[in-house]
């Protein structure tokens, strides 16, 4: 059954993930598929069979070895126009593996992944309440890994199974074979592509609140205006389609695995906290070796204030969803290019209003913005679209602060809250880890040259 589930299904699952455990971090075998903006959709064809009260269909899964600290896992989709109840010849089986949309036109999930070294085979029994049809889509089971897992949480591998499907990525696949004989129903399930993995994953329409791979973008009750989330790309019709709640652009996997543990790696408050500081420090960093603020620079050359002038560039709309911003103190103002990389707030920012502005965070724009967006954002902020994609550093603020070094370490650097030691490092030291981080990307030969030594040696002298 697995194998003759169309190859798109499979295709960037496999690139996802690596049939091999070997020791590698968290962001290891992480792989981002740029051409994927997450808002597309297309169907794909189910499996179709017979069944009643009186010869219901049995799905038997067969796992095949599973190695040792891997995870095993079974899950499949499945539709009715009747009530449809599942039973397993296991006793681990639960109305917890499925979900029980009673919807003739809404797709259920069905799924586990646990951890067992023993092989092991079961068979889930789907009994509908009348005689009728069961569609089931991408039935499999197997041995399931990913490089992700290897970093995540114990608590959080504790609840992977709330995951399946979506997070079996199968390393070695099981047997199924299905207990009668099915007729294809092609353009049947409605899948959406993932951003990250570039999966397509079953979504239910019309009946977006029946969740399955990606989480619902809002659950407000008026319609999601939210570019990129609410309107999807139908691939087969070759229209767009508006959602009245929208998807997330990850899957729940992704969204989960990559998204949230690359803007949060396993980090406590306190090293959260600290990390918005050293944004601050940046800041103030850049301003005030600037003589004057950036913002402060653009106030004189132009008479208006920074935030009223990006405000009516961006028409008095948040950039991302095109939601009203009734004023600038409204508005939150997004650096589009990363401060890490030393661009200050200027006339290149960004007009977000508060919620794509915290969905955003500190992504890059090529992770945050579709291709389209990406096109637009350049027109209205001028950056170029090659650097919207891959961002480089500030390189006259770099060059500056190379320039200005003995300014910085014995001025700006040499601040009391700068030294303070904090688990044996100081901000000062921290900065300048960070500033040595910027010169290695920007590939300028500034031949040994670096702000760690600098700091160091003032320190010493
Ligand atoms: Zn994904
Ligand atoms: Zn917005």
């Amino acid at each position: 059954m697995a194998s003759e589930e169309p190859k798109l299904q499979k295709r960037a699952g496999k690139a996802a993930y690596s049939g091999r455990r070997r020791p590698s971090t968290r962001m290891s075998g992480f792989k981002s598929h740029s051409e994927a903006t997450g808002g597309s959709l297309r169907r794909l064809p189910s499996k179709v069979y017979r069944a009643s009260p009186q010869s219901p269909l049995n799905i038997d899964f067969i796992l095949p070895e599973i190695a040792s600290g891997h995870f095993s896992g079974f899950g499949f989709y499945y539709r009715s126009d009747v009530t449809v109840s599942l039973q397993s010849n296991r006793e681990w089986f639960s109305s917890r593996f499925h979900t029980n949309y009673e919807d003739p036109l809404s797709v259920n999930k069905c799924g586990f992944i646990w951890q067992a070294e023993e092989p092991n085979d079961f068979r889930i029994t789907l009994t509908p309440s009348r005689a009728t049809d069961i569609e089931i889509f991408n039935a499999e089971c197997g041995e399931v890994w990913h490089d992700f897992f290897e970093g995540a949480r114990d608590n959080v591998l504790k609840n992977i199974h709330t995951f399946a499907p979506e997070a079996n990525f199968y390393t070695r696949f099981g047997e199924v074979v299905i207990g009668a004989t099915a007729h294809e129903k092609p353009f049947s399930v409605v899948v959406k592509e993932c951003n990250r993995c570039a999966r397509f994953l079953p979504i239910n329409l019309p009946a977006e609140r029946h969740t399955l791979s990606f989480s619902n973008h809002c659950v407000a009750k008026r319609p999601c205006r939210h570019k990129g989330f609410g309107i999807v790309n139908d691939l087969d019709k070759g229209v767009f389609v508006e959602l009245e709640y929208g998807f997330q652009l990850e899957c729940r996997f992704c969204k989960k695995f990559v998204v949230n543990a690359a803007l949060n790696p396993q980090r406590s408050a306190d090293q959260m906290k600290e990390d918005s500081q050293r944004r601050r420090y940046f800041e103030l960093m850049i301003a005030e070796m600037s003589g004057v603020s950036e913002q402060l620079a653009f106030r004189h050359k132009t008479g208006v204030e920074l935030a009223s002038f990006i405000w009516e560039k961006f028409g008095k709309k948040c950039f991302k969803c095109g939601d009203r911003l009734r004023t600038a103190r409204e508005m939150h103002l997004d650096h589009t290019r990363p401060l890490a990389l030393l661009w200050p707030l200027d006339e290149t920012a960004t007009a977000l209003c508060g919620s794509c502005n915290s969905t955003k965070r500190d992504r890059q724009p090529k992770d945050f913005y579709s291709q389209t967006e990406l096109v637009e954002l350049s027109k209205f902020t001028g950056i170029p679209l090659p650097e919207l994609l891959k961002p480089l550093p500030n390189i006259n603020v770099l060059k500056a602060l190379i320039e200005r070094c003995d300014w910085l370490v014995d001025d700006f650097l040499n601040q009391d809250f700068l030294k303070k030691e904090k688990d044996g490092k100081t901000s000062a030291e921290l900065i300048c880890k960070s500033l040595d981080r910027v010169l290695k990307i920007s590939e300028l030969d500034f031949g040994d040259f670096s702000f760690s030594k600098k700091w160091n040696d003032h320190f010493l002298a």
